[in-house]
């Protein structure tokens, strides 16, 4: 019997392969490759300490030459806006434009997914997906990568009240509408990773 991990990687494969595709095909009304549909969706999810091309293009595991490509089309277009950093004048930041949000919906982009898991239990989807992001975290570790989580999940974070936060690394406070996006300061709480 094939090894079960083994198994599981081979899923995980299929899986990527499909959902690339998939992502290919969404964007081809529009004239856009799967790097720049990722590319808006990271910039979808990614809290104020990680929407810069360097966060992006780690996110991603390409390099910054390759991403700005993307980065360049992608403001052509409208469909992101760049600025510069209140602070730092040399850091760009990145944003999704109001029809960059608004080509995200039309793409429907995870909608194929949801289905696909609609029958699925909570228990289920909750231990499969422990599995799969404990697998991700020693991955990333080993390889030397950043973990990109969420708040709730980094050692940093400080509840200091209802529905009230602090990132302990930057001092600054948090939304709760920030702390469910990922960031690229994040650092696993190590009994919880990722
Ligand atoms: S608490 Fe962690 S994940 Fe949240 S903003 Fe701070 S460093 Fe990032």
């Amino acid at each position: 019997m094939k090894n079960q991990a083994l198994t599981l990687l081979d899923t995980v494969e299929r899986l990527g392969h499909l959902l690339r595709a998939g992502l290919r095909q969404a964007g081809t009304t529009n004239g856009l490759q799967p790097m720049h549909l990722q590319a808006l969706l990271y910039l979808n999810e990614a809290n104020r300490y990680s929407n810069t091309p360097q966060a992006l293009a780690e996110y991603l595991g390409l390099t910054k030459g390759t991403v700005s490509q993307s980065l360049l089309l992608l403001a052509r277009r409208r469909l992101i806006a760049r600025h510069a950093d209140e602070k730092d004048g040399r850091l760009v930041r990145l944003a999704l434009t109001d029809k960059g949000k608004e080509v995200l919906k039309e793409l429907g982009v995870g909608n194929a997914w949801r289905d696909a898991l609609q029958q699925a239990s909570p228990a289920r989807l909750s231990s499969a997906t422990k599995v799969l992001k404990e697998a991700l975290a020693i991955l990333q570790t080993k390889s030397g990568q950043k973990t990109f989580g969420v708040c709730v999940t980094c050692r940093h974070n400080l509840h200091i009240g209802p529905r009230s936060y602090v990132c302990g690394l930057t001092k600054e406070k948090l939304s709760s509408r920030e702390v469910s996006k990922i960031c690229r300061e994040h650092s696993p709480i190590e009994e919880n990773v990722a």
